[in-house]
């Protein structure tokens, strides 16, 4: 019988020299880690999860910093048949016991640092293990899983049973669990490896956090199934990164890396020169950055999209014979993926008409954890999933994103949904409304920005809101700014008009 088992493709595309270097760590520790590594480190893991007799379908929330142990535990808990979810490391506690209570996972890793409260928000969701595992190799899931065996056959899964569940939040603020299969994992990283033209010597480097889908499976699965060594960092410092192009031939990252490595003096064509593809995704990319990487390195970004629950969808050519990159578009639709755009009533837009992108394919997530409801509603009656995204096709089909329906603000490569940000507003003594908005951000892309109206005979002050926010929520959905008005703009429906909002504030950081 074959095993659609992800992690049994991804093992054998190891190549043949099980010594030769797999993840070279370019900060931190700056160890070196084998393919033998690989294989055996995540094989004492997954015999630790295998010891634990967990009910089949068991959840392994992982919250901890980017390390190569981190990656490795992923893989383990692919060759062991558990779900893998990756909660991003800013989270606070009660973000956390959102995730934690609604996915209830039977083992959580966390940072020896947060294991007293995220260990009580466990325990009482229900999980039975609680494992440790620190940036500098320490903590209780290496100790235990050091006396496991070093060889593991990996557990027979097929194609749609589910591998892992991301997190991804909705206009109400209430977060999703995007349940992603196997083979939505295994199909869509096998048609990149082709489409993006994967070389026997690519060495790819990995700068992006590995609790979302751009580092942990579009970067991850790249290399792996490529049998591609990675340069690992676990920060991101974009003079380090360039330093490093002599010895690499790829790079992945969000635009504000780019932005930032725009920023040195050191970037220039003969520092890319060996490099043959950067690719940019997980937020617009602004034709200027394009134009000025072009100009700074002699090479022309890739531009790709796609989001959580459905993986990669649509890119710009890598090969020449495939045609141009365009700036400012997100490329035409992958092999494999249909792509469609709808109008409001459900009726095909014709080329350059802008309307709703809707897209089926074997990459298409199953639907979200158990929220049955919020499934149906994101999908059309004949099984096409409605992205939210807004856009249009050219007449030689290249994508232009032009907005989202969806309420999103994406800042750094990072979605915020200001519904969740004003729920927590509105929960600050004297606060009476909000409204979040994203303005553009030189760095950023995007920016959250707050206004707050004040309770009658309240009065609010701005840097102590802020402080209170981020004692409670990721550092990353904190407003940059918060404005205190009289009033917020409302249309006649009552709804207020954030087009108005980030009108007038647009040019708050320019
Ligand atoms: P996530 O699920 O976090 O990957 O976020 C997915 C969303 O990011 C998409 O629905 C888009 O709104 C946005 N996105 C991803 N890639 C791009 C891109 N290249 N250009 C514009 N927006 C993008």
């Amino acid at each position: 019988m074959s095993n659609a088992n992800l992690f049994c493709a991804l093992r054998k595309a190891f190549p043949a020299d099980l010594d030769a270097t797999a993840i070279d760590c370019a900060d931190g520790l700056c160890l070196s880690y084998s393919w033998r590594d690989l294989d055996m480190a995540s094989a004492r893991m997954a015999n630790l999860l295998a010891s634990l007799d967990l009910p089949a379908g068991s959840r392994v929330a992982v919250q901890t910093e980017k390390s190569v142990e981190a990656l490795l535990l992923y893989l383990a808990v692919l060759r062991a048949g558990y779900v893998y979810l990756p909660l991003n490391n800013a989270y606070q506690a009660s973000e956390i016991e959102y995730f934690v209570g609604n996915a209830e996972p039977a083992v959580v890793v966390c940072a020896d640092k947060n294991f007293n409260w995220v260990s009580k928000i466990a325990f009482k969701a229900g999980t039975q293990y609680v494992f440790t595992l620190n940036e500098d190799r320490s903590g209780s899931l290496l100790d235990r899983a050091a006396a496991m065996s070093d060889s593991h056959e990996p557990a027979v899964k097929q194609t749609d049973e589910m591998a892992a569940i991301l997190y991804t939040s909705g206009t109400t603020g209430a977060a999703k669990g995007a349940m992603l299969s196997h083979g939505n994992l295994l199909s869509n990283a096998q048609m990149l490896k082709t489409y993006w033209d994967w070389k026997k010597d690519d060495v790819l480097i990995h700068a992006l956090p590995i609790f979302h889908v751009h580092g942990l499976f579009v970067a991850s699965h790249g290399a792996l199934l490529n049998g591609s060594k990675m340069i690992w960092f676990s920060k991101f410092d974009p003079r380090a990164l360039i330093a490093r192009f002599a010895d690499a031939t790829l790079l992945m990252g969000v635009p504000t890396l780019y932005v930032r490595m725009l920023a040195e003096a050191s970037l220039t064509p003969a520092a890319c020169s060996k490099m043959r593809l950067f690719i940019s995704g997980s937020a617009p990319l602004l034709i200027e950055t394009f134009r000025d990487w072009q100009q700074r390195s002699g090479q022309t970004i890739l531009e790709r999209y796609g989001m959580s629950e459905t993986l990669m969808l649509t890119s710009n050519p890598c090969k020449p014979e495939d045609g141009e990159r365009i700036g400012g578009t997100v490329g035409r639709a992958l092999p494999g993926v249909e792509v469609r755009v709808t109008d409001d009533a459900g009726k095909l837009c014709a080329a350059q008409e802008i309307g709703n992108l809707e897209v089926r394919g074997p990459n298409v997530f199953s639907g979200y954890w158990r929220m049955p409801e919020k499934t149906r509603a994101e999908f059309s009656a004949d099984g096409w999933f409605k992205t939210g995204d807004l856009g249009q096709f050219d007449a030689k089909s290249y994508f232009t994103i032009v907005g989202r329906s969806k309420d999103l603000i994406i800042t750094g490569g990072y979605n915020v949904y200001p519904a969740e940000v004003e729920g927590y507003l509105n929960e600050i003594p004297g606060v009476s409304e909000s409204a979040v908005i994203g303005v553009p951000h030189a760095d950023f892309g995007e920016a959250v920005v707050a206004v707050l109206i004040a309770k009658p005979g309240a009065t609010l002050d701005a840097t102590a809101i802020g402080a209170a926010l981020k004692a409670r929520i990721a550092n990353f959905k904190v407003p940059k700014h918060i404005f205190i008005a009289s009033e917020l703009p409302r249309n006649t429906m009552g709804k207020v008009q954030k087009n108005l909002l980030r009108e007038q504030h647009k040019a708050l950081f320019s």
